[in-house]
């Protein structure tokens, strides 16, 4: 999962040099120069932009080195929007491939050679993520710009990206150094892989004339114009994608994220469940300029899982690069950024102060030294520390190593739902109603209808349930298998030790430094239970829990507890992984996966036909983490946007695995 870095040097001209590939990031004469001549002009885009009819424009590039042509194209994008506020284009999505990320410092220096970058520059270098395999999408909204910068090999990850019937871009950067230096990347398999995924119509641009790049580009549909080439360079390469036939874009089955119906602006969405997963889709919906109605069963916000008042946050990380793992991590980077943003806007209250997570036993030290030794993950993401080093950075005395999330922290669910709310709120596309159950569910062809207790209607061009535990009693989940499990957290009071204690730690259970005088101790876990008063016993068995973990350290005996506590009830599925995505009619899905009974393979499963229901649920305890990634993962799809996954990711996350799996074992029973 870890990214190996760049090498590089610098040059006369103070270019920055690939050592392994002996080639220039970018012209000696004027970078800044030659990427507008290559790929802005190249791809006509100031004018395209002025023509587009779609909301969003797609760019993608091969090789993001310093980020100069993500930053020059969105430089490029900020002057169209400034000069066109009221054009139907809104936003920019520019996805980048990058097999060896520079290091945060080559990247600030190559770029501190140009100044008229610099605003640019410093909003990236805020955001540079850690080098980690995988897709870092980042945020640049006063830009309306997007960045999916995806580490590894392009010709790894671009089979891994999901593509709407019509295609999903507009136009490419080819980038990655010269055809005769860098043989690997210009193959058909990449130029085949532009074909999948170019719109008919979309273009690419490239500073090489190259032969190979020529011909391979020309077999696999695009129109080739030769240019002048920029500086010295006698010619490039600039073209169209026009196939003779429009393309069949292999889906994945068996799941396609973009069989939702497209949103457009001014469409509707009705969201049901005002927690962290309902309010991070109506954010970010409404910023998208979508109409949204929250409905909520109780009488405000965050009533349920996303109540408590302090919440830890970290990834659950493993020593094997797993699904669960991949999701966790990328998760966690994604949401610390977003969190980082409402945080600063709004009164959140939070301390991104550090997690520990305690190798309080045998046990979970070798576990913690497995996933070190297995290397997987950058140390600006997981470190180990030994007993010393942990008790210092907890601020309390602890004789165990730990495993030091030093990016984590804990936030108050409520305040960050609140802001989410708020934040859409500004954009005059929201509304909220509490004490409104849905009833009746019923979809159309072109809209969802729904009946509530208060025998309100609403109508909408899209549902998102996102219910929390109630899920178990709507009839769209029925077959999944739905773990309601409760769980009381305690909030203790501080003591004289208690106070000092600086960041989160974590064992079977979990304690927070203080917020106004009180530290969350949790939790219990009780299957099948969906009562949410406090109970005493569960109050003791909380402080049992920590006394036993941390019963090395004299301070745990001074903690006690006074009644004071939350219960509430989190849904989880067997698989521990998020509900995310369409919700398919399920006696349609179980006619359409009845094949698999008869063992044809999954990859020739026909996809489920669009439908006008999706779901974001099942974040089990661990919705800080995954809620806005998962949220951006759905929102990005009714959208029609690239997505912030690849396919085996959004495959793990796919709301109807459960039924393909079930058609499966069918399979296996009959045999
Ligand atoms: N566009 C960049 C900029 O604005 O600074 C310059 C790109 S540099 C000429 C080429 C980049 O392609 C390098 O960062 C290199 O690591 C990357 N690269 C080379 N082969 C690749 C591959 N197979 N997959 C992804 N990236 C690759």
């Amino acid at each position: 999962m870890k990214s190996k870095t760049a090498t590089v040097h610098f040059n006369a001209a103070g270019t920055p040099v690939a050592n392994d590939y002996d080639d220039v990031y970018f012209s000696n004469d004027s970078g800044i120069d030659e990427t507008r001549h290559v790929f802005i002009a190249g791809n006509d885009l100031p004018a395209r932009w002025q023509a587009c009819e779609q909301r969003s424009f797609v760019i993608a590039e091969t090789g993001f080195g310093t980020g100069l042509n993500f930053l020059v194209a969105m430089q490029a994008f900020q002057t169209f929007r400034h000069a066109n506020p009221d054009h139907p284009l809104q936003h920019l999505y520019f996805i980048s491939l990058e097999k060896f990320p520079l290091c945060r410092d080559d990247m600030s220096r190559a770029l501190s050679a140009f100044p008229a970058l610099q605003e640019q520059a410093r909003t990236l270098d805020a955001q540079y993520p850690v080098a980690m395999h995988g897709c870092h999408r980042l945020e640049f909204a006063d830009a309306s710009v997007t960045l999916d910068l995806w580490m590894g090999d392009a010709h790894e990850l671009l089979p891994s990206w999901a593509c709407p019937s019509a295609g999903l871009i507009d136009a490419w950067f080819l980038d990655g150094f010269a055809p005769s230096k860098n043989p690997d990347m210009w193959t058909d398999a990449l130029f085949d892989q532009m074909a999948r995924l170019t719109k008919v119509g979309g273009s690419f641009a490239t500073f090489t004339a190259a032969g190979v790049v020529k011909r391979g580009l020309a077999a696999s549909g695009f129109t080739i114009t030769k240019r002048k080439g920029f500086g010295r360079k006698r010619d490039m390469l600039t073209g169209q994608f026009t196939p003779e036939t429009e393309p069949v874009r292999e889906p994945q089955p068996p799941y396609s994220p973009y069989t939702l119906p497209t949103l457009d602006t001014g469409d509707h969405v009705v969201i049901v469940g005002a927690g962290l997963a309902g309010a991070c889709c109506a954010q970010m919906l409404c910023e998208k300029g979508i109409k949204v109605t929250l409905l909520e069963q109780g009488q405000a916000p965050a009533g349920g899982a996303s109540g408590n008042p302090q919440g830890g946050f970290y990834p659950q990380l493993h020593g094997e690069a797993s699904h669960a793992s991949q999701l966790q991590a990328h998760s966690f980077l994604y949401a610390r950024r977003h969190y980082d943003t409402l945080t600063d806007a709004y009164p959140v209250a939070h301390d991104f102060c550090g997690v520990l997570q305690l190798g309080f036993n045998a046990a979970s030290q070798n576990r913690h030294e497995k996933l070190i030794a297995a290397q997987l993950w950058p140390e600006t993401l997981v470190t180990l520390t030994d007993a010393e080093s942990t008790s210092a950075l907890a601020g309390v005395p602890l004789p165990f190593p730990a495993l030091s999330i030093a990016l984590g922290g804990w936030l108050s669910p409520p305040d960050l739902i609140a802001a989410m709310l708020q934040s859409a709120n500004k954009t005059g596309l929201l509304t909220c109603l509490y004490d409104t159950q849905v009833r009746e569910v019923t979809e159309t062809q072109h809209n969802v209808e729904l009946v509530c207790t208060n025998g309100r209607h609403f109508r909408g061009d899209h549902l998102i349930l996102a219910p929390g535990h109630q899920a178990i009693s709507l009839p769209a989940f029925a077959p999944v298998p739905l773990r309601p499990v409760r769980g009381q957290v305690e909030a203790v009071p501080t003591t004289p030790v208690l106070g000092k204690l600086k960041q989160v730690l974590c064992h079977k259970g979990y304690l927070t430094p203080a917020l106004n005088g009180r530290h969350a101790l949790g939790s219990t876990y009780v299957k099948q239970d969906t009562d949410t008063s406090p109970r005493q016993q569960e109050s003791a068995a909380n402080l049992t829990t920590h006394q036993q973990a941390l019963s090395g350290c004299d301070w745990i005996t001074s903690l006690q507890h006074d009644g004071q506590a939350r219960a509430a009830v989190r849904l989880g599925v067997p698989d521990h992984q998020p509900l995310c995505g369409a919700l398919g009619e399920i006696d349609k899905q179980r006619r359409l996966y009845s094949e698999l009974q008869k063992g044809k393979p999954l990859s020739m499963m026909p996809l489920p036909t669009a439908t006008r229901i999706s779901t974001l649920t099942a974040l089990g305890s661990r919705g800080l983490t995954t809620a806005p990634l998962m949220a951006q993962t759905l929102t990005s799809a009714l959208l029609g946007a690239p997505l912030p996954l690849p396919a085996h990711l959004l495959h793990a996350i796919n709301p109807n695995r459960f039924i393909i799996r079930d058609c499966i074992r069918g399979r296996q029973d009959t045999r």
